[in-house]
C-alpha cells in the first residue's frame, strides 16, 4: 500500500486505545467511541448498549455518577456541566408548560433567576415558601398543576435546614417529588434521599471539587418513582416517538431519572467536560475530610465570632443560638458544614473595611473551597432582591457570608481580628434587626 498522505498520517497514524489497568480514574478526553462491530451502532441507538458520543455518555463521566449515587444513597446520578445546568435539568424534566413549581424562599439566586426569569417566559409558574418549616405553607403553595417542591438542605444566608421528613410527606400526599440541593451539606453530612427527598441537586463547583478549578453540577435521583403517581407525568408514561418503549417501560423506579439522563439533558446538552468529570472525581476522594474539617474549623470560628463585639450576629446552625440548632442535632451528625453569615454591628461600611483588611480569608464569589473566602451578599449575589425581601432571607447591610477553608484556625482567628479592628465597632450598634420574626412574616 502506498504510503498515505501527510494529513491522514497525522491524525491516524496512533495505537488504538486499550484498556489497561490505571489505577486513578483515566481520562476519556474524547467527543465520541468508534463502533467496533458494524451493528453495534444500531445496538447503541436502539437499546442504549455501549458508548458512541460524550454527550449521552462517556465512562470517566459515567464512574463519577456511580460514585454520587452511592454517597447520596441513590439510584443514578447524571454529572452535568454546572450546578445551573444540573437544576433546569431537573425541573425541566419534571414540569410542563402550564405547570408549577413550589420553592422555598431561602433559596440560591441562580436558582430564583431561573424560575422568574426564564422558565416563567415558558409558561411555568413558581411560588415561594416563606416560613420554610411549616408544612402547611407548602400544603397552602401546592395547586393541582404543582410538579416539583424544590428547597435547599441548609440554605444561604441564615443558614435555615429543611425538615426534609416532613416536607416530602407534604410533596408525596400528593404525588409530588421533593427536590433537595444538597450543596451546602454535601452527602458527607446530610443524605436527603435518605430522609425522604426523591431528587437532589448540586452544585458540584463548590465542596464536591472543593478546590475551586472547576464547574460541574449532579442531579441524583432516589429511584423510587411511584408508578401510580405516572398520570401527572405522562412524559415519563407515553412511548417515544416510532412506538419507543416510554422511561418508565424502560426504567421502572428509575423512569425519572432515566427520561432526564435520556431525554431532557442529551437535549439541552449541558454536558460535563470528562476532564472536569475527572477532577471532581479526584474531590469526592477526599470529600468527608475536608468537610470534617471545614466543620471544625467552622465552628470554632462561630464561637469566637459570636464572643466579638463588632460582631451583631452569627447565623451558624452549629451554635445553639440558631433557631434550627435542634434540627441540626437530629439531621447532622458529622459537621455543620462550614458556609455561614456574620452581621457586622457597623453595617455596609463595617463590611467594606472588613473585606479589605482580610488577608487570609478570599473576597470571592465561591464556596466550599479548601481556601475561606468571604463576600458582601447585598452588594452582589442578593443585589436584586429588594431591602425587605434580602432581610426576609437575612442578609443586612453589615452581613458578610464566609466560607471556612481547610487552613489552620488560629490563622483564620487572627485574620478575623485584623478585619474586625478595621470593621470597628460604632457608636450605637446593632442595624440588624429581629432575625427569626422576620422570617416568619
Ligand atoms: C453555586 C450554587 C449553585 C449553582 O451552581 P454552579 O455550579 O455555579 O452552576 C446552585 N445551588 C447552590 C446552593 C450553589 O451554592
Amino acid at each position: 500500500m502506498p504510503q498515505r498522505g501527510f494529513t491522514t498520517r497525522q491524525v491516524h497514524d496512533r495505537g488504538q486505545a486499550r484498556a489497561h489497568s490505571a489505577r486513578a480514574l483515566p481520562i476519556y478526553l474524547t467527543a465520541g467511541f468508534s463502533f467496533s462491530e458494524y451493528d453495534d451502532a444500531a445496538a447503541h441507538f436502539g437499546e442504549g448498549i455501549g458508548y458512541a458520543y460524550t454527550r449521552i455518555a462517556n465512562p470517566t463521566i459515567d464512574a463519577v455518577e456511580k460514585a454520587l449515587a452511592a454517597l447520596e444513597g441513590g439510584s443514578q446520578a447524571i454529572l452535568l456541566a454546572s450546578g445551573q445546568a444540573a437544576t433546569t435539568v431537573a425541573l425541566l424534566s419534571l414540569v410542563s408548560a402550564g405547570q408549577h413549581i413550589v420553592l422555598s424562599d431561602h433559596i440560591y439566586e441562580g436558582t430564583r433567576g431561573l424560575v422568574i426569569d426564564v422558565l416563567d417566559r415558558f409558561g411555568i409558574t413558581a411560588d415561594f415558601v416563606t416560613d420554610i418549616h411549616d408544612p402547611q405553607a407548602w400544603e397552602r403553595a401546592i395547586r393541582p398543576e404543582t410538579r416539583a417542591l424544590f428547597a435547599e438542605s441548609v440554605s444561604n444566608a441564615s443558614n435555615r435546614l429543611l425538615d426534609i421528613p416532613a416536607i416530602s410527606e407534604v410533596a408525596h400526599t400528593h404525588g409530588i417529588p421533593l427536590v433537595i440541593d444538597n450543596t451546602f451539606t454535601t452527602p458527607y453530612l446530610l443524605r436527603p434521599l435518605e430522609l425522604g427527598a426523591d431528587v437532589v441537586v448540586h452544585s458540584a463547583s463548590k465542596f464536591l471539587s472543593g478546590q475551586g478549578h472547576v464547574l460541574g453540577g449532579a442531579i441524583v435521583d432516589s429511584g423510587r418513582f411511584d408508578p401510580a403517581t405516572g398520570s401527572l407525568f405522562p412524559q415519563f408514561t407515553s412511548p417515544g416517538r416510532r412506538g419507543t418503549p416510554s422511561a418508565l417501560d424502560r426504567a421502572g423506579g428509575d423512569a425519572r431519572v432515566a427520561y432526564a439522563r435520556d431525554v431532557v439533558a442529551p437535549r439541552f446538552g449541558p454536558t460535563i467536560s470528562p476532564l472536569n468529570a475527572f477532577f471532581i472525581g479526584q474531590g469526592i476522594e477526599t470529600l468527608s475530610l475536608r468537610v470534617q474539617r471545614q466543620s471544625q474549623n467552622a465552628l470554632d470560628v462561630a464561637r469566637w465570632l459570636e464572643e466579638q463585639p463588632e460582631v451583631a450576629s452569627v447565623d451558624y446552625i452549629g451554635l445553639p443560638s440558631h433557631p434550627d440548632y435542634e434540627l441540626g442535632r437530629r439531621d447532622l451528625s458529622a459537621g455543620h458544614g462550614s458556609v455561614f453569615s456574620i452581621t457586622l454591628a457597623g453595617g455596609a461600611e463595617a463590611a467594606r473595611r472588613h473585606i479589605e483588611a482580610a488577608e487570609v480569608f478570599t473576597h470571592m464569589t465561591h464556596l466550599g473551597d479548601v481556601r475561606s473566602l468571604v463576600l458582601h451578599p447585598a452588594s452582589t449575589s442578593h443585589v436584586l432582591l429588594t431591602p425587605s425581601e434580602q432581610e426576609r432571607v437575612g442578609v443586612f447591610p453589615g452581613t458578610l457570608r464566609l466560607s471556612v477553608g481547610i487552613e489552620d484556625v488560629a490563622d483564620l482567628i487572627a485574620d478575623l481580628r485584623a478585619s474586625l479592628d478595621a470593621a470597628g465597632v460604632p457608636a450605637a450598634p446593632a442595624t440588624r434587626q429581629v432575625e427569626v420574626d422576620a422570617l416568619q412574616v
